[in-house]
């Protein structure tokens, strides 16, 4: 099935396509969007299918810090937000204790920072500044928040970007009540109002193209626009998953060297917060457990507090993860239940038996992500500006990983990229 030309035709239904068409059909421009799977958000999908017993995020989950635009929209759209509180906790020296701080021992590092002439992967930052036997709980820590939270390799990962990160970024973190998903919606009915129509189950396979004329072939059809937006995931097009035609090489070879890390999620739902009585937890009090980090195979956990759930949320990220990519579902299950397991001084067929639902959101080999999320890369800057230079008026790129700041790999990174290049689309027509 052959279609009559659109004015932009947008590549993905997440967060940064999703706003583009928003901005795009409220001009008045004739908009469609090529979505692979078979529903929208991409990245954002709340799962609300009752397997659970409350609504569950399998990708983005937290507004992390005072968030223009996410917050704007979260207003305009009605759905309203709730802040992430808790006490962090960590599992050291075989005991469990407080954490104060993400990163403790902040100062030290800051001072660290501070003799940087230039920017260096935090690898070689750590081999040069963190050397002294002094630093051996720094560098592990350093070791875990940069894999762990930016999903990245210490040796691409900018040193400059994780500094301008600890010292911009708000404590406040939020969820949306009831679910990020609401957000991605809000975006596709308001464009679909607006005259944008939406393709599911259309994987863009290749693209052909001359000036203000492109062509995108899918297996249901080729769709033909002016314009083309492509807002697909790093790891699709670092894979080679859409052909170009002319190829577009310097773009190509400017994405593979923009840092993308894998990320796996295990949503794990038992009969009765066992981490909420003192009997579970050698007498400590955990009730306003938030966060809590450990030296395990999956190291990483979280509650829904403040929210009252029976949830523990496992996270991998990083090198860890391209490890585990491509165990099965249930090898990662086991794993996470041995980690809880050490983490708690647990009976495993105590946790066995008080599990109720459970999950695992394997980002990394998921066929229209291929990794995680983006993060910031010595020089990524340079080979983000090659990338968002726009082709011949013909194609532009957006997406949470062309995001210049410290927000980048995040879902307002998203929505800023998307929304920026769709302004940038309506003042080239
Ligand atoms: C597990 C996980 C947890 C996260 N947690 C947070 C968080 O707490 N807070 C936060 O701010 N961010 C978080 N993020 C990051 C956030 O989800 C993303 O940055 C954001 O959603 C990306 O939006 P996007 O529009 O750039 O890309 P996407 O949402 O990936 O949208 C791209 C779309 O392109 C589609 N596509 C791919 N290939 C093709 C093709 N060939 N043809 C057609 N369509 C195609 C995809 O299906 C997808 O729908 C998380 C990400 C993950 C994976």
């Amino acid at each position: 099935m052959d279609q009559s030309p659109y004015d932009v035709i947008i590549i993905g239904a997440g967060a940064s396509g999703l706003i583009a068409a928003y901005e795009l059909s409220l001009t008045g421009r004739k908009v469609a969007v090529l979505e692979a799977r078979a529903r929208l958000g991409g990245r954002i999908h709340t799962i609300a299918n009752k397997k659970f017993s409350v609504p569950v995020e399998s990708g983005a989950e937290f507004i992390h810090g005072n968030l223009n635009l996410t917050k704007t929209l979260l207003k305009q759209a009605g759905i309203s937000f709730s802040e992430v509180k808790g006490e962090l906790w960590q599992k050291k020296s075989g005991k469990l204790s407080r954490q104060e701080d993400f990163i403790e021992d902040y100062n030290d590092l800051e001072k660290k920072f501070k003799q940087l002439k230039n920017d260096l992967p935090v690898s070689a930052f750590v081999e040069k500044y963190l050397t002294d036997d002094k630093y051996e709980e720094l560098r592990f820590t350093l070791k875990n928040y940069v894999e762990g939270y930016y999903a990245a390799e210490l040796s691409k990962a900018s040193t400059y970007a994780l500094c301008e990160e600890l010292n911009t970024s708000d404590e406040e973190q939020y969820r949306i009540d009831g679910g990020y998903s609401q957000l991605m919606c809000y975006l596709a009915q308001q464009s679909e109002e607006h005259g944008c129509i939406f393709y599911y189950s259309h994987v863009a396979e290749q693209i052909n193209w001359g000036e203000n004329k492109t062509e995108v072939v899918t297996q249901s059809g080729t769709f033909y626009a002016a314009k083309l937006l492509i807002t697909v995931p790093l790891g699709v097009l670092q894979q080679d998953k859409i052909q170009f035609n002319p190829g577009i090489p310097e773009k190509i070879n400017a994405i593979k060297e923009l840092g993308f890390g894998p990320v796996i999620k295990v949503i794990l739902e038992f009969r009765e917060a066992f981490w909420k009585s003192k009997e579970y937890t050698r007498n400590q009090d955990l009730s306003k457990l938030s966060f809590l980090f450990s030296r395990q195979e999956i190291p990483t956990w979280w509650t829904s507090f403040p929210q009252d759930s029976t949830i523990l949320t496992g996270w991998i990220a990083g090198p860890r993860a391209a490890e585990m990519k491509n165990s099965t579902k249930n090898e990662i299950l086991l794993k996470s239940l041995k980690s809880l397991q050490l983490i708690f001084d647990l009976e495993i067929r105590f946790l066995e038996q008080n599990l109720k639902e459970w999950d695992v959101f394997n980002w990394a080999i998921d066929e229209f992500n291929l990794g995680g999320y983006a993060y910031e890369v010595v020089n990524g800057p340079y080979f983000r500006k090659i990338v968002k230079e726009p082709v011949y008026n013909s194609i532009y790129f957006a997406g949470e990983a062309l995001f210049d700041g410290p927000e980048i790999g995040t879902v307002e990174a998203a929505l800023v990229s998307g929304r920026d290049t769709a302004h940038t689309i309506i003042a080239s027509f």
